[in-house]
């Protein structure tokens, strides 16, 4: 079988070399221009206002998720909301105890402290982290034996903004300590369109309606996905229809780039005729699928099938994955191929 690439694929939601995610333009700094997540949106300006009135610091936000639907957005904005500072580190960065009291003793009366992938930090340092939000405060333990000293660090207020692509891995106790929990949804069509319409008008790329729109249904519902594929369809278009980003010219920049109507590249489409023609349909282990394609259990489950599941050509099931049968005719399969009793009948 070919080899996988799914880090740097065009569709991947994760960052690949281009993206240029850390001061882009297209990010939103106000809720008001953050798009779609309505729910997430509303209770947010709610919490932010009210700490606000009473003068105090927002309560500690675990935002959850899969990649690139604007976690890392949504804490500048709340930053920015709050006209405080944002700083930004992630899970694996902080490798230490000390690299964690370092940086919270740095942070200014209430700041946001944003950690990524914050289901990542070790147990040591999530031990640092349980003082820090609850009592603001950190105990550092010095020298060893006789010569151990402790010493009680009160640290200024702050608000701790956590991003996990994968919730049920924190354990409790961190997860108790977050005030505010909410999960990031995939995007509509007519959310990513708005997201490709507004990026255009700021690339200053012409864009027609229902152009906008075909690049937003092959998405994936995920706005880094939109963005990226906007910056490549603009390449067509600035050969092919004068810069303006059309129907027509979407659908062949999209075609060329082997991106289906339904956003599924070639890697996809590779995972789930290996499914049909290996397993028959499913079900198969998480860990013989990865085995199967080269890749790790873990990208396939926080980054392959999100998608796959809300498109409806996924099962998850106790035995292992399952294909659909709106998979199997979308890929062109005759269903009497697969077993059709595996296979999960609208
Ligand atoms: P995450 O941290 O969840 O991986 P990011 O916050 O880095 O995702 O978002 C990826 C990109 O998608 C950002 O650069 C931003 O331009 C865009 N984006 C995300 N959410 C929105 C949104 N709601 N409205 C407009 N653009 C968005």
């Amino acid at each position: 079988m070919d080899d996988f690439d799914f880090e740097n694929r065009i569709v991947s939601p994760t960052e690949i070399m281009g993206d240029n995610d850390s001061d882009n333009p297209l990010r939103p700094r106000r809720l008001d221009d953050y798009i779609g997540q309505e729910k997430v949106k509303q209770n947010l300006s709610v919490f932010i206002e009210a700490a606000k009135q009473r003068h105090e610091t927002l309560d500690h936000v675990l935002l959850y998720g899969p990649p690139g639907l604007g976690k890392t957005t949504l804490s500048g904005i709340i930053a920015n909301e709050l006209n405080v500072n944002l700083r930004i580190t992630s899970g694996p960065a902080i490798e230490k105890p000390g690299d964690l009291a370092a940086i919270l003793t740095n942070l200014n009366e209430g700041d946001v402290l944003f950690i990524d992938e914050i289901h990542r930090i070790s147990r040591a340092v999530e031990e640092i982290l349980y003082p820090a939000m609850e009592d603001f405060a950190i105990d550092i333990v010095t020298g060893k034996g006789q010569m151990a000293a402790s010493y009680h660090l009160p640290l200024p207020q702050f608000t701790l903004v956590g991003a996990t692509t994968r919730a049920g891995q924190l354990t409790a106790p961190l997860r108790d300590r977050f005030g505010v929990c909410l999960r990031l949804e995939l995007y509509t069509p007519e959310e990513l369109a708005k997201i490709v319409t507004r990026s255009a008008s700021i690339l200053n790329i012409e864009t027609e309606p229902d152009g906008a729109l075909e690049i937003a249904s092959r998405s994936r519902g995920t706005p880094r996905i939109a963005n990226r594929l906007l910056k490549r369809v603009r390449d067509f278009a600035q050969v092919m229809s004068n810069g303006v980003i059309t129907l027509e010219t979407s659908r062949i920049a999209l075609e060329r780039l082997e991106i289906d109507e339904l956003g599924l590249d070639a890697n996809d489409r590779r995972m789930l005729q290996a499914i049909i023609k290996f397993y028959r349909g499913g079900p198969v282990g998480l860990e013989t699928l990865a085995a199967t394609i080269g890749e790790e259990a873990i990208t396939i489950e926080d980054v392959i099938e999100p998608y796959l599941m809300q498109i409806g050509f996924l099962n998850r099931t106790p035995k292992g994955r399952c294909i659909t049968r709106a998979a199997c005719l979308h890929l062109g399969y005759d269903l009497p191929d697969v077993q059709e009793s595996q296979i999960k009948f609208e």
